[in-house]
């Protein structure tokens, strides 16, 4: 896979921390020109410390006029990750205006924002193009406390069929990945207790989460980074509006 992307540009949304950040750091690895998104300048500063060369872009995602200021100094972008999201647990008896609203906003809304500006761009140049929406296993499955987690997500996987089917006749391709729990910093937010994690892992038929190792130490043993690589790369040409689960098997039973 190394070395498959010269020539690409990447723009990468979350990237300052967790699994945005694995795969801006592997795609610049694999030759890509890289521009990593996020919210906080001083994760972006550590990125470009650890990974010289990489561009940086520090916008609130949820913030619909910056993120349009923001990304119209980018140049021509070929590769798109949508993987910046919030994770706001509240029991459904007590969801808020606020949360809802603000993770709508950038798990979702900011998603389809950033495809439109990167699509419009793609097919006025003619040129080929592919996107990955990161979105998670709780898409498919209603998990306590994650009624507008759940809902955000799966709402992005209808917005990654409407996509690819509306974009495919300019040849860009749409999928999304859907992992399993990471302990990244939102996974260890959630399921660092063992009570809580126990049952989850028991439902998982490889009886793991899925690996993603802290940076700096990024390996090619990422799951989920794989898995976004391979969707972004030629290697999958011919797949598009697929859902693709890196969850041990916990969608399947
Ligand atoms: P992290 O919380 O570790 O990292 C998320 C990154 O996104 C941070 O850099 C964060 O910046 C950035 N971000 C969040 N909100 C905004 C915003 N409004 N504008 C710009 N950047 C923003 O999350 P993960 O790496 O764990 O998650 C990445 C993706 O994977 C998400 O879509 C998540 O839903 C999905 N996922 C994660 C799972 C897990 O268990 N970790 C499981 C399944 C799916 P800052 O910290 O500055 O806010």
């Amino acid at each position: 896979m190394e070395g498959s992307f010269s020539g690409r540009r990447a723009l990468v949304t979350g990237a300052g921390k967790g699994i945005g950040r694995a795969t801006a750091v592997r795609l610049r690895q694999a030759g890509a020109q890289v521009v990593a998104l996020s919210r906080t300048q001083e994760d972006l500063l550590g990125l470009q410390k650890e990974c010289p060369g990489i561009q940086t872009l520090c916008v609130d995602l949820g913030d619909w006029d910056a993120t349009e200021a923001a990304l119209s100094k980018v140049e021509d972008i070929d590769l798109l990750v949508n993987n910046a999201a919030v994770a706001v647990l509240q029991p459904f008896l007590e969801v808020t205006k606020e949360a809802f609203d603000r993770s709508f906003n950038v798990n979702l809304r900011a998603a389809l924002q950033v495809s439109q500006i990167v699509a419009r761009k793609l097919i006025a140049r003619g040129a080929a193009g592919a996107i990955v929406n990161v979105s998670s296993q709780a898409s498919h499955r209603a998990l306590t406390d994650h009624t507008i987690y759940c809902s955000t997500k799966s709402a992005l996987d209808m917005l990654t069929k409407s996509m690819a089917l509306e974009l495919g006749p300019y040849g860009i391709r749409v999928n999304s990945v859907n992992p399993t729990v990471v302990m990244t910093n939102m996974g260890r937010l959630n399921w660092t207790d063992p009570k809580k994690a126990g049952p989850m892992i028991s439902r998982i038929p490889l009886g793991k989460f899925a690996v993603a190792l802290d940076v700096p130490v990024i390996t090619e043993i990422d799951d989920v980074v794989n898995s976004i690589l391979f969707l972004l790369s030629d290697q999958s040409a011919m797949t598009t509006g697929a859902t693709l689960p890196v969850d041990g098997g916990f969608l399947a039973c």
